[in-house]
């Protein structure tokens, strides 16, 4: 490519030949038709290489074309186009009176590269963004079309899918009746003792950070429905001032606390769509295993704090529900999350990513698709029971590997 195209958090440059931005539907089958390698480029949030077709392929951005937004009152429904992100979606949907379920930390994020990676918010009863999509629309490598709806035995392989089935043109997600959250951030929560199942249940959302300098968590926000009735957060006091997740970043780039109520998209997420979000200058790794494990979790990682807590800008933990998407990282188990959010140096992060990743071994952690990760594709196939059903969807829609790069080719083996 005539200039380097970075991810992001400008820690990978896509070796693609070339950056394509169709300008129609036609445009794009006759672009992947006549095209060896392709993978798609939604918001580029991704921390790895999951996106990049290599040094012979084609990068496709669906920014030119038309960013429609279909809501269907009747249905409670959304379609959405593939280059749509979850800020112009849901100011879409609160307008017409509906909710989605939940959001990500931050709504800069394309809608179909989110739930491409399993992408999720927190909730114990919430499931990843994928769980409220009903139909996916693809663009499959010789150009046809293909549309799979829950009621197709692949749609289990076809949501959270890696971009490795084709181009996701449009998505079809059930909406939930229009909702008010209040947002409330909390100093202090000790480790020690800590009820996690009853902590993580405590409200509609909730996240738990530290920065593992010392054990214990420094903030819990907790993001609660005003139309549920609520015990409060008995574990930890009120913040006095407003607060931003990672140290030293300021307060105005995060969605309003202090328990004022407002909006579902208002409040879900941690960052304001028109604000930076997190710290900007970053790496990130995650890890989901069995909620129940959580505990035990924890104290793995607090065992080794010392070696984190240097290279660490903040750790989240959060939940996810259960889902049934064969490569979900929540695939059939209720799930928390370990997020750690590394200073931007891979050569100084990936060692501590690696013993990270042996302390959490014993709980069969499994990594987030579009984080910093060093674990074998091999153990990572271990850990997902349908994989072998998955590769087989994809060499079936896929049989001459357009949609296959370096990335892909490794996790299916
Ligand atoms: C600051 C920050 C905060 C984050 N917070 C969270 C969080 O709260 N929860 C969480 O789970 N993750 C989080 N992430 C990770 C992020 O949600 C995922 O990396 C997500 O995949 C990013 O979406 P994207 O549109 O940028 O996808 P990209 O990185 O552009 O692509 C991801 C994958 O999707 C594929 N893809 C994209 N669009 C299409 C399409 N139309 N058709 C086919 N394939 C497609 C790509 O080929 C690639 O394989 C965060 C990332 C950042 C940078």
């Amino acid at each position: 490519m005539a200039e380097a195209l970075t991810n992001w958090a400008g820690n990978i440059t896509y070796s693609a030949k070339e950056l394509q931005r169709p300008r129609s539907l036609d445009a794009l089958r006759a672009l992947v038709a006549g095209s060896e390698r392709v993978r798609v480029l939604g918001s580029g949030h991704s921390f790895n290489l999951i996106a990049d077709p290599g040094p012979e392929g084609v990068l496709l951005s669906l920014t030119a074309l038309p960013p429609s937004i279909e809501v269907d009152t009747a249905a409670r429904t959304v379609r959405v186009a593939g280059g749509v992100r979850y800020a112009e979606l849901a100011r879409a949907v609160h307008g017409q009176g509906f909710a989605l379920p939940n959001m990500a930390s931050l709504p800069h994020i394309s809608v179909a590269g989110s739930v491409a990676t399993g992408t999720h918010g927190s909730g114990n009863t919430n499931g990843s963004l994928a769980s409220p999509v009903r139909e996916v629309e693809l663009v499959l490598a010789d150009g046809s079309d293909l549309t799979i709806g829950r009621d197709d035995p692949r749609f289990d392989g076809a949501v959270t899918s890696l971009g490795a089935l084709g181009v996701v043109t449009a998505l079809t997600l059930d909406l939930a009746p229009d909702f008010e959250v209040a947002q409330h951030v909390f100093r202090e929560l000790p480790l020690a003792g800590l009820d996690f199942e009853t902590v993580s249940a405590s409200a509609y959302s909730v996240s738990l950070f530290t920065d593992w300098r010392r054990s214990g968590f420094v903030q819990a926000w907790v993001k609660r429905r005003t139309d549920v009735p609520w015990d409060g957060f008995p574990w930890a006091e009120p913040s006095a001032e407003a607060m931003h997740p990672v140290p030293g970043m300021p307060a105005v780039n995060c969605t309003q606390q202090f328990g004022v109520p407002g909006p579902w998209h208002e409040r879900l997420p941690h960052f304001r769509p028109e604000f930076t979000p997190s710290s900007g200058s970053e790496l990130q790794s995650e890890y989901l295993l069995p909620r129940s494990y959580a505990v035990d979790a924890l104290h793995a990682v607090d065992a080794i704090r010392e070696t984190v807590a240097p290279v660490l800008q903040i750790c989240e933990v959060r939940t996810v529900a259960a889902d049934s998407q064969w490569l979900s990282p929540a695939y059939g188990r209720d799930t928390v999350a370990l997020h750690f959010t590394w200073v931007e140096d891979t050569a100084v992060v990936l060692p501590v990513v690696r013993r990270l990743e042996e302390a959490l071994a014993p709980f069969a952690p499994r990594p987030h698709w579009g984080k910093v990760f060093a674990v074998t594709a091999a153990a990572v196939r271990e850990r997902y029971p349908r994989m072998g059903d998955f590769k087989a969807l994809a060499e079936g829609l896929d049989p001459r590997g357009t949609f296959r790069n370096s990335f892909v080719s490794e996790v299916l083996g």
